[in-house]
């Protein structure tokens, strides 16, 4: 393994998406500066999404196929298994658990998230699915005919369950809601996800609110008194928390539990960088923002790099997300919120659709439903209508579906 410095020209605290394109910018910009990457991370840094879809219906199980290459193609020094545990702003410096100090020309924080755990199970057959160490364990528990609950109607709930059929696992789908993915989507989408899931074999258990698990011979998760469900395995969906403890404790600014950013992703400190997940920046459609996706964590590493590298370019990027269930798959921008007014254009054998998001007569988001290619169209309908330039009585030519 590299030896660890005593300086670099920049350092990126987090090993995810977001610090491989930070990695790529900075490199890309100057062939000759010195980056280390420190990650908490046992593996060098993956493609996330892929841990709850290609690797379960692709061509390879392998996590290692979803590696992202950051030091092959940048020339970074990665440090895995490194917990950074103070940055230190006025010094320019960061220290490890391990007690290195690093003194640092830029330093970005790119730490992601973590997710949520019940804090009074500790059960190895009880797991959230967040890193490749997680995506490991769940392959031995999801053995053919292994009953398996995951808990949460949400992404990544639903991804899981799905991925899960892939197995041979038998696999309960519990969450709290009335329908699957229900904040989202319009109740024609819901609809026919939770028919595909039953025709997958899913059994889908609404209004499922989990109290706490029993760790006998076998799991019993609990939803009150009168509601349980057996099973060998449990993965806990259930939301995901920013890692912001290290922000917090060097004093950078922080709002909505996110790290605030000027539009070059510079924090409230000199020459320290927020990029992914935990930065709190101001998305050109939606205003303030955080988002917890991966175009974002690319789109705003590359910027974070560029301008660690002295580039000067503002982060100016709407991002999109997606998610894909069985033969189904979604792009989405801006407000995806099935509180707001929902319009939906279907093709004609309702296959696809496009559904708008109304607040106050404007279009707040966009959701491509089997449809492709259109996220740029999206966000230009988007524009138009806060501009006051599209008028949303007519939105029905604008983005045809499919
Ligand atoms: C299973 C799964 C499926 C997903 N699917 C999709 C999808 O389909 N579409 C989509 O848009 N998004 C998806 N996402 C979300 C997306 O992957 C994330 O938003 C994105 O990867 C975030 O990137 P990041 O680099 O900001 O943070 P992360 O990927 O969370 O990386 C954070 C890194 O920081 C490290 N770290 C944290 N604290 C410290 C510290 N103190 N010292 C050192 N290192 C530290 C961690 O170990 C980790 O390496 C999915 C996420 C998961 C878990």
């Amino acid at each position: 393994m590299t030896k660890l410095e005593a300086r670099y020209d920049h350092v990126i605290i987090g090993g995810g998406v977001a610090a491989d394109s930070a990695a790529r910018a900075i490199r890309a910009a100057s062939a000759e500066a010195t980056i280390a990457i420190l990650s908490a991370d046992p593996h060098d840094p993956v493609y996330r999404p892929a841990l709850s879809k290609d690797l379960w219906t692709g061509e390879s199980a392998d996590p290692d196929s979803q590696d992202l290459r950051t030091v092959e193609e940048t020339g970074a020094s990665l440090f895995t298994s490194t917990l950074v545990t103070e940055l230190l702003p006025h010094s320019h410096g960061v220290v490890t658990a391990r007690g290195h100090h690093i003194r640092y020309g830029t330093v970005l924080l790119a730490t992601g998230s973590s997710a949520r755990h019940l804090p009074d199970v500790h059960d190895d057959r009880v797991l959230c699915l967040r890193t490749v160490g997680d995506y490991r364990h769940l392959r031995t528990l999801a053995t053919d005919g292994a009953r398996i609950v995951v808990v949460g109607g949400s992404f990544i709930g639903t991804e899981i369950a799905a991925a899960l059929t892939r197995t041979g696992a038998r696999v309960t789908l519990a969450h709290s809601g009335r329908h699957l993915l229900e904040h989202m989507f319009p109740a024609s989408i819901t609809a026919r996800l939770e028919q595909t899931f039953a025709e997958h074999g899913i059994t889908v258990v609404p209004g499922f609110r989990l109290m706490g698990i029993g760790t006998g011979q076998e799991l019993a998760l609990h939803a009150g008194a009168a509601e349980t469900l057996h099973a060998d395995a449990a993965v806990l969906g259930l939301g995901a928390e920013l890692n912001t403890t290290l922000a917090a404790l060097a004093g950078l600014d922080l709002d909505r539990g996110a790290v605030v950013v000027d539009p070059y992703l510079r924090t409230s400190a000199p020459d320290v960088y927020a990029a992914g997940d935990i930065a709190l920046f101001d998305d050109p459609l939606l205003g303030l923002r955080h988002v917890e996706h991966v175009d974002h964590a690319q789109a705003s590493g590359a910027a974070a790099g560029k301008n660690m590298a002295g580039v000067e370019e503002p982060y100016e990027h709407s991002p999109l997300f997606f998610s894909d269930l069985f033969d189904d798959g979604y792009e989405a921008v801006g407000r995806i919120d099935a509180s707001l007014e929902m319009r939906e254009v279907w093709n004609e054998d309702r296959t696809a659709a496009v559904v708008h998001y109304l607040e106050d007569g404007r279009v707040e988001g966009v959701l491509l439903w089997n449809t492709w290619d259109s996220v740029e169209r999206a966000r230009e309908v988007i524009a138009a209508s806060q501009d006051g330039t599209l008028d949303v009585e007519a939105l029905d030519g604008q983005i045809p579906p499919g």
